[in-house]
């Protein structure tokens, strides 16, 4: 359980004033120039023993990330891009730091681009978020004007600019190599990687591509120290961590808390508990449309709320969008919400994706009406897994893992609908 005074961002919930004087009063920008001349090494170094793990949902470790960066330059600038196009159905943590506590993710953006030999950062944010935009806009613009952008930025001696780009409403332009193509003022299609950004990336040159959350705590960790950060949570799953937690909760919020907390204390500490009490509990999304959902006897059984243990349940942290479904959720046509998302938003270059996606929403449609037949549930398991593993980006798995956890911990519910239209007895189909 976290202390109001280990939390790192201190204006979360938009109640304090979210100026640059007010930031600065609640420490942020505090010796920034002297952490930036303890040089990259350290930092670096620091970053790795913080043991943070990338906060944009896949958990890449930050500190080998930006490892990977060239120490010196081969001719080419080296970026750093930051990824604001939260888009991941149930996901808001990022919005709240654009707009209450912008000046986290700014100082992060200075010392991070020092430490990866950047002279240039680009925030990426999603064209939905207009308030947020503004809210960032006007921070960037104030730090500019108070000297902690620009030349000799905040007196480290590093020059360094920060632009802000729009995107236009692509959920795919999230995936980081999307991304670059739309900042290069393309179509947002992701690239095949190898090679990853940072061997090349914006324009062809190193980059390293980081989520806003991943950006916003670094200062925090410099200033207190890797061994403070990673004094909570397990082992590999260290820190703090932004939790937004939508759905039947009493008091839906997003929150910081250590990783590691148990889904129970989250949800009573800082929800009020679930919407008609526990017993109403019926599934769990832990981590984001992408992650396969969790029923109510996994989640109450002093479920972790980690990378790890996440995993091993065959679901995951993802980007900590916490769905919460009690029992009056039609599972089905939950999942199948997720499903005609996806192959919306398919960017179509891939035929598994393409044509998979079509495929599973087109199924998952006549299961929630209960009009397929029972030899569908095995046919749409099968379809799920030639999709997954089998596109150039994440969002082919994205749209097949989901529909694996209904039929995983739902599959009585899909059966039970096809009996009920039918008028007849259950249909007899094998288990997975
Ligand atoms: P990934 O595992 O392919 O990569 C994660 C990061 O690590 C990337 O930056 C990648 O470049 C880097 N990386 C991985 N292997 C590397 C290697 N061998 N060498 C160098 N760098 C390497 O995952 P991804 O496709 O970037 O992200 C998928 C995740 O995104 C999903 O888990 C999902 O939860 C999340 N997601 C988040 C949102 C959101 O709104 N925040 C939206 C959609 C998806
Ligand atoms: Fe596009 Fe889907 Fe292929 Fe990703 S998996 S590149 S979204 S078609």
């Amino acid at each position: 359980m976290l202390d109001d005074k280990d939390r790192i961002f201190t204006n979360i919930y938009g109640r304090k004033d979210r100026s640059l004087a007010g930031a600065k009063s609640r420490g942020h920008w505090d010796g920034t120039a002297d952490l930036i001349k303890k040089g990259r090494d350290w930092i670096v170094q620091e970053m790795k023993d913080s043991g943070l793990r990338g906060r944009g949902g896949a958990g890449f470790p930050t500190g080998l990330k930006w490892s990977f960066m060239p120490k010196e330059s081969d001719g080419r600038p080296s970026y750093l891009v930051v990824n604001a196009d939260e888009s991941e159905p149930g996901t808001c943590k990022d919005r709240e730091i654009m707009r209450h506590d912008p000046h986290t993710l700014i100082e992060g953006c200075l010392i991070a681009s020092f430490a990866m030999n950047a002279h240039a950062c680009y925030i990426y944010i999603r064209g939905e978020y207009i308030r947020e935009k503004e809210a960032l806009q006007n921070a960037i613009d104030a730090a500019y004007d108070d000297g902690l952008l620009g030349k000799n930025a905040a007196g480290s001696g590093w020059d360094f600019d920060l632009y802000l780009v729009h995107g236009a409403g692509a959920y795919i332009c999230g995936e980081e190599t999307a991304l670059l193509e739309s900042l290069e003022g393309k179509k947002g299609m992701p690239r095949m990687k190898p090679p990853f950004p940072a061997g090349a990336g914006l324009y062809g040159c190193p980059t390293t591509v980081n989520n806003v959350e991943s950006i916003a705590v670094v200062p925090t960790i410099l200033r207190r120290g890797a061994s403070w950060f990673s004094s909570f949570g397990r082992d590999n799953n260290k820190g703090t961590k932004l939790f937004a937690i939508s759905g039947h909760v009493n008091n839906p919020c997003v929150v910081e808390e250590a990783m590691s907390i148990t889904f129970e204390e989250l949800i009573e500490k800082h929800c009020g508990g679930i919407r008609g009490g526990w017993d109403n509990l019926k599934a769990v999304v832990p981590g984001g449309s992408s992650v396969p959902c969790l029923p109510a006897k996994i989640m109450r059984e002093e479920a972790i709320m980690d990378f790890d243990w996440l995993r091993e349940q065959r679901s995951g942290l993802g980007t900590a969008a916490v769905i919460v479904m009690d029992q009056s959720v039609d599972m089905i046509k939950a999942i199948w919400r997720f499903s005609a998302f996806y192959k919306h938003e398919s960017c179509g270059q891939c035929t598994p994706c393409r044509e998979g996606t079509g495929w599973m929403m087109r199924v998952m449609d006549r299961l929630v009406k209960g009009e397929a037949d029972p030899s569908e549930i095995d046919m749409l398991l099968d379809v799920t897994k030639q999709v997954e593993g089998h596109t150039i980006c994440a969002l082919g798995d994205a749209a097949a893992w989901p529909i694996q956890g209904l039929i995983r911990h739902f599959r009585h519910e899909i059966e039970d609908r096809i009996t009920h239209k039918r008028g007849g007895a259950r249909p007899a189909v094998a288990a997975e």
